[in-house]
């Protein structure tokens, strides 16, 4: 049989791990796909689901090419702006195209599933139903049943809300097979609300207004950073810079941290508009998740609200994109594509030419630097809203504290005067567990992980040792594996310990703790912030997820305990890190009428970037470290990746990528930094060797990259070790 597009090729992106598109015929006896249809291919001895990316004229021969199996959808499902989004995306991050489409589509599209939206289907009674006697029915108790509810609502049920109360599927056919309910396909409604403001927005102060009028003078592509100290009112810029935008019928995409974490931000988006609000988190399923795209690519959804992937959701009518705490590291993806999602915004804003928003106290020095060099434009906020006051800090001594007390007498002081004035503190540690560290005084032995280079924290109430790095647990030994003896300890401070602390010397006091073991069950999180923000005295106990975002109006004092460790930290973002870190937790305090405390308690008094810090003027920070950056040449004013190799034995990664970097031809200003064991040796029983490059510039980074990646894919020993590129490292460790 002849082609049907004679001398065309497909060119389809497959999910497979090569870093190119894939050639095939079009499909026999159909129309030519469109770039953004799926397809199914056959691939080795499999069939895959690809995305058509384009055609091509073929002059060579194409008679070994196999032609497309089946065209998935009739119209493209991948609008040409994620396409393009995609082309970056995999260029920029040297990613295979078929594991970037994968990225983006929800899974059940990624399976190949029709992109329907069947909540519009509607079960709905006859004439007949409206009159059929329920007692008629009395051998067939679920049809009864069925029919109950629908002549309860006449007006017809979806079929999703049905299956969500019990209704089976079967006893719905059998009452359509009795010409009593029909399924039928209704309108989507997209509701026409007669106003758009469903709440009245608060009077903003002289600096909003400055920053929502700049906003909403913008036209087409233009990035702000939104650089606004905490509780400035910058979501309440958000909430009116996008209002003309939602009244003309635009959608906003809002980026946050962790949506479980802030549900009240979330609610303020819900509130303040008659528009629906899509919210994409990790609790859902994945045909929630389908809908949720389909329904922000129908245009249904005025605001999408959603985690670092949902930089990826379609929009019909894309009016502004929100990067909230910009900073915030789960921006970034760790494995797989390993995508900044504030990056991607700002490129995906370039490609909708529409508004792009980073908000943030504490900017990346990336983004700052970008502020302040005048990519972006600067809009800040000096100046807390309402009546609220910015927090005082003050650094505490803590050299002469013993390992037994992690809290100084002033702390404590302090944190009862708190509770006495019927306000709440906050104890601030990044670290859950019991205590970080077991170990012999005998002989000096530590445990460790089996499979990591990474110390076991002792889990108290779970009466285990756990590695954070990759889970595995380990009873707690009696006797020392080292020497035998039973003069085990343990050393240092987590999370439960202060808990157990804290109770002991306040009885009485209502100690909460928020971290991620007592709030993995289901619920509870919710069930924790929910006491916090009511108010009643109270001590929390939590880590980074009580740092961000969270507007408790009681809390008056903070109290942060090893938070100087960072300011030491071989990474070179470690102060960057701790900072931000800091004055987030800071911010957290005050935000009402009285005004907040923080003790920071510090085992280096000293060190001058803490000093800085104490004004919780975070430029001040912010600009010693850019002059330390702009010294050596690194981000933001050079620019690295990061090849990491993983291999059962150590000299595998070394070898294999010391050869990679020995050889010529590298352009030039591209500096190499290793191969050197990463920070983190041994993860999950596997040996981590990394090699760093670093450039003034980025066009010879990439051409570096291309040619290191291109001998690594032809080395044979890249087989038995895995390796992986991360362009514009953040974890370094
Ligand atoms: P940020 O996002 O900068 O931390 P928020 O937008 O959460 O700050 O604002 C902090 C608090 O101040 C919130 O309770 C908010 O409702 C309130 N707020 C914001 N803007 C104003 C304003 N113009 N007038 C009165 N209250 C405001
Ligand atoms: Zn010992
Ligand atoms: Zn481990």
């Amino acid at each position: 049989m002849p082609p049907a597009h004679p001398g065309l090729v497909l060119k389809v992106a497959v999910p497979a791990p090569l870093r190119q598109l894939f050639d095939y015929l079009p499909p026999r006896g159909a129309a030519l796909p469109a770039p953004g249809c799926r397809c199914e291919v056959p691939f080795g001895n499999r069939t895959l689901i690809g995305v058509v990316w384009g055609h091509e004229q073929s002059e060579v021969a194409s008679g070994k090419l196999k032609a497309v199996r089946r065209v998935i959808d009739e119209q493209p499902l991948i609008d040409p702006d994620l396409l393009a989004l995609c082309d970056h995306a995999a260029s920029y991050y040297h990613h295979p195209i078929g594991d970037v489409v994968a990225t983006l589509l929800p899974v059940l599209l990624r399976q190949g599933s029709e992109a329907l939206l069947p909540g519009r289907l509607e079960w709905q009674l006859t004439a007949q139903g409206r009159f059929a006697e329920p007692a008629a029915l009395a051998r067939a108790p679920r049809q009864q049943q069925a029919l109950e509810l629908l002549q309860q609502h006449p007006q017809g049920l979806p079929a999703d809300m049905l299956a969500g109360l019990d209704i089976q599927r079967s006893a719905l056919v059998a009452l359509e097979k009795k010409g009593w309910v029909v399924l039928r396909e209704v309108e989507a409604d997209t509701p026409v609300p007669r106003s758009l403001m469903a709440e009245v927005p608060p009077t903003p102060g002289t600096e909003q207004q400055a920053a929502i009028k700049a906003i909403q003078g913008a036209h087409g592509f233009t990035p702000f950073l939104l650089d606004g100290i905490t509780g400035s009112g910058k979501t309440e810029v958000y909430l009116q810079a996008m209002e003309p935008l939602l009244k003309e019928g635009k959608q906003i995409l809002v980026l946050v941290p962790e949506i479980g974490l802030t549900p009240q931000t979330v609610r303020r988006f819900e509130k303040r508009f008659n528009v629906p609000v899509i919210s994409l988190h990790s609790g859902l399923t994945d045909r929630e998740r389908l809908h949720g795209w389909l329904r922000a690519r129908r245009g249904e959804a005025g605001i999408v609200l959603g985690t670092r992937s949902a930089i990826f959701t379609p929009l019909l009518r894309p009016g502004m994109i929100i990067v909230d705490e910009a900073h915030d590291g789960s921006l970034k993806q760790q494995d797989g594509l390993r995508y900044s999602a504030r990056d991607l915004a700002v490129w995906r804003a370039r490609l909708l030419d529409v508004p792009v928003i980073l908000g943030s106290a504490t900017p990346a020095l990336e983004t700052l630097q970008l502020a302040r060099a005048g990519r972006y434009r600067h809009l800040k906020l000096h100046n807390r809203a309402g009546d609220a006051k910015p927090p005082t800090l003050l650094l505490e001594d803590c050299r002469a504290l013993s390992g037994r007390e992690p809290l100084s007498p002033a702390s404590l002081q302090a944190i009862e005067d708190t509770l006495k004035q019927k306000q709440q503190a906050l104890i601030f540690i990044n670290r859950r567990g019991y205590s970080p560290l077991i170990h012999c005084h005998d002989c000096g032995w530590e445990a460790e992980c089996r499979h990591c280079s990474v110390h076991m924290t002792w889990h108290k109430r779970d009466n285990r040792l756990i590695c954070h790095h990759c889970g595995a647990q380990q009873r707690i030994p009696r006797h020392c594996p080292g020497c035998g003896s039973s003069n085990l300890g343990d050393a240092g401070t987590g999370t439960e310990k202060l808990e157990e602390l804290l109770e002991a010397r306040f009885p009485g006091a209502s100690v909460i703790r928020v971290d991620r073991d007592s709030t993995r069950r289901k619920g509870s999180l919710d069930a924790a912030l929910k006491k916090v923000h009511g108010g009643a005295p109270a001590i929390l106990v939590g880590t980074q997820m009580l740092a961000k975002g969270h507007h408790f109006p009681n809390l008056t004092l903070a109290v942060i305990l090893d938070a100087d460790g960072g300011f030491l930290s071989s990474d070179f973002r470690g102060p960057e890190h701790a900072g931000q870190l800091i004055l987030q937790v800071a911010g957290r305090t005050g935000r009402e009428q009285v005004a907040g405390r923080v003790l920071i308690q510090s085992r280096h008094p000293e060190h001058p970037l803490l000093h800085l810090l104490l004004s919780g003027d975070y430029h001040k920070l912010a600009d010693a470290l850019l002059g330390e950056r702009r010294d050596v040449g690194l981000p933001p004013f050079g620019h690295l990746a990061l090849i990491r190799t993983e291999s059962a034995k150590a000299e595998e990664g070394m070898t294999l990528l010391g050869e990679v970097a020995a050889l010529e031809g590298l352009p030039e200003g591209v500096q190499l930094l290793g191969p050197i064991p990463a920070p983190i040796e041994r993860r999950q029983a596997r040996f981590r060797t990394q090699l760093l490059l670093l450039a003034p510039d980025r066009p010879p980074l990439h051409r570096a990259i291309d040619v290191l990646l291109a001998r690594l894919d032809s080395h044979p020993m890249a087989r038995r070790c895995r390796w992986h590129l991360d362009v514009d490292p953040v974890d370094l460790l």
